[in-house]
């Protein structure tokens, strides 16, 4: 029996080499498109919304932008990890 399975090769996608995954994320405010970056393709900082800091170049985030956005690409907004994970957690609207 000299049977070898070799159909791996067949999966490679031409997708951007940055971007590891893609999902969907269900939040309060909606639905939301999000990427986590390695962030190696980044040539220029980007302020997270979450802290209102600069994300440095090369390191690893989250790129987000909501689900029923027809223009979603345009108004994605980059989040450290962290700050894309406490976002649920303090709601800008905390009814109390
Ligand atoms: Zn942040």
């Amino acid at each position: 029996m000299g049977r070898k399975n070799r159909r791996r090769d067949e999966e490679a996608r031409p997708l951007g080499p940055a971007v590891s995954s893609r999902q969907v994320e269900a939040h309060p405010d909606g639905d939301w498109i999000v990427q986590r970056t390695s962030g190696s393709a980044a040539t220029k900082p980007y302020r997270c919304p979450g802290c209102d800091q600069l994300i440095p170049p090369a390191t690893p985030h989250v790129v987000a932008y909501p689900a029923e956005d027809p223009s979603g690409l345009e108004s994605r907004r980059h989040w450290h990890t962290p700050c894309w994970s406490a976002r649920d957690r303090r709601a800008p609207r905390g009814g109390r």
